[in-house]
C-alpha cells in the first residue's frame, strides 16, 4: 500500500458515499457499519449523506440518512455523536459561499453557462459552496473526497467528476488517493450484481489475470453464467470453436478485443457477439470491477482453446 493512500476512515466516507449515490441501502448500511467501527462519528456521517443531495438529488440524499439513522437505531444509538457545524459565518450566504467557492477551486468561477443561467450560478454558490460547505464539522477535503466517489458512481457527469479531482487535488488529496476513490465507485457498481457474484473462478484460474469469480445460471439448452473480475483481472487471448460467445454487459467498466484489432470499451449495455474462431480477450478496465453475462452460443463439438496471456505492456496501454 502506498503512503499517501486512502485511511479506514477516508476509505469508509468514499464507500458510503458511492453507495448513497447509486441507491444502494445495503451496501451503504455495510459502509456505514465499518466506518462507525473505524471511528466515524454519526454527524460526519450525516453531513455526507445531507451533502449528496446536492449532487444525487433529494431521494437519494433521505433514503440514505433514513438507513444511517435505522443503523443507528439497531446499534442501540451508542455511536458517539461528534461535532455539530459551528455558526454560520457573516455576511450572506451568497458571500460566504462565492469566497468559499473561489478558495476551494483556487480562482474565481464564470462561464458562458453561468451567464445563460445565472440562477444556477447563483444556487451553486449560495447554497452548495455557501450553506453547505460552510458547514465546518467535517473539512473540505473530505467534502470532496465524497464528491469524487459520488461523481464517480453516476453515469454522464464526468466532466463535473474531473473537475472535482482538480478540487480534490487543489485542497490536499494525491494522485494515489484519487485512484484509490474512483476504484472504491467502481467496486461498489459491480457489487450491485443481479445475478450474484458467484464464487472465486478457481477452475480456469489459470487461464487469467487477477481473480474472477464465476456464477453459472443455467445449462438448459444454453450455458450462461455472469462473470465478475476485479480491477485488471482479464482472462487470456482464447478462441471459442464452433459456436460462439455473446456477452451482455451488467456492470462496471471493461474491455473487449479481438487479435489484430484495437479493443473496445464496454459498459452497461453493452453486447459483444463473439463469431466461433476469432481469437479475442475480455476483462475488467485498470480502476473498475466489471461484470458480463456470457452466452456459450450451442453447436456441435463446442470447445475453448486458451492461448498465451494479455500481458501488463498491451493491457497497460488501456485507459
Ligand atoms: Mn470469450
Amino acid at each position: 500500500m502506498a503512503d499517501n493512500a486512502l485511511t479506514a476512515r477516508q476509505k469508509s466516507i468514499a464507500e458510503a458515499a458511492s453507495y448513497a449515490a447509486r441507491g444502494d441501502q445495503t451496501g451503504l448500511k455495510q459502509a456505514l457499519i465499518q466506518g462507525l467501527d473505524a471511528g466515524i462519528t454519526v454527524n460526519e456521517f450525516k453531513e455526507i449523506l445531507i451533502q449528496a443531495y446536492a449532487y444525487c438529488g433529494f431521494p437519494h440524499s433521505l433514503n440514505a440518512l433514513n438507513t444511517l439513522m435505522q443503523t443507528e437505531e439497531k446499534r442501540g444509538n451508542k455511536d458517539p455523536q461528534g461535532p455539530l457545524p459551528g455558526p454560520k459565518p457573516e455576511g450572506t450566504s451568497l458571500e460566504y459561499g462565492t469566497q468559499n467557492q473561489t478558495s476551494l477551486i483556487g480562482s474565481p468561477v464564470s462561464g458562458k453557462l453561468y451567464e445563460f443561467a445565472p440562477a444556477i450560478d447563483e444556487y451553486l454558490k449560495s447554497h452548495l459552496f455557501g450553506d453547505i460547505f460552510a458547514r465546518n464539522n467535517i473539512d473540505w477535503q473530505t467534502r470532496e473526497l465524497a464528491t469524487i466517489a459520488m461523481l464517480a458512481s453516476l453515469d454522464g457527469t464526468e466532466s463535473q467528476l474531473n473537475s472535482h479531482i482538480q478540487i480534490g487535488k487543489h485542497n490536499g488529496l494525491t494522485d494515489n488517493q484519487v485512484a484509490e476513490i474512483l476504484q472504491i465507485a467502481g467496486r461498489t457498481g459491480a457489487q450491485n450484481v443481479l445475478f450474484g457474484k458467484g464464487s472465486e473462478n478457481t477452475a480456469f484460474a489459470r487461464y487469467f489475470i487477477g481473480t474472477s469469480y464465476l456464477q453459472p445460471l443455467t445449462q438448459q439448452g444454453v450455458g450462461i453464467s455472469n462473470v465478475t473480475f476485479e480491477p485488471k483481472c482479464r482472462n487470456n487471448w482464447h478462441i471459442h470453436h464452433k459456436g460462439g460467445q455473446i456477452l451482455l454487459v451488467v456492470s462496471g467498466r471493461g474491455w473487449y478485443q479481438e487479435w489484430g484489432k484495437p479493443a473496445q470499451e464496454l459498459h452497461p449495455g453493452d453486447v459483444v457477439n463473439i463469431p466461433a474462431e476469432v481469437k479475442h480477450w475480455h476483462g475488467a478496465a485498470k480502476d473498475s470491477w466489471f461484470t458480463h453475462i456470457a452466452v456459450a452460443v450451442p453447436a456441435e463439438g463446442f470447445f475453448n482453446e486458451w492461448l498465451e496471456a494479455v500481458t501488463d505492456e498491451e493491457y497497460n496501454k488501456l485507459k
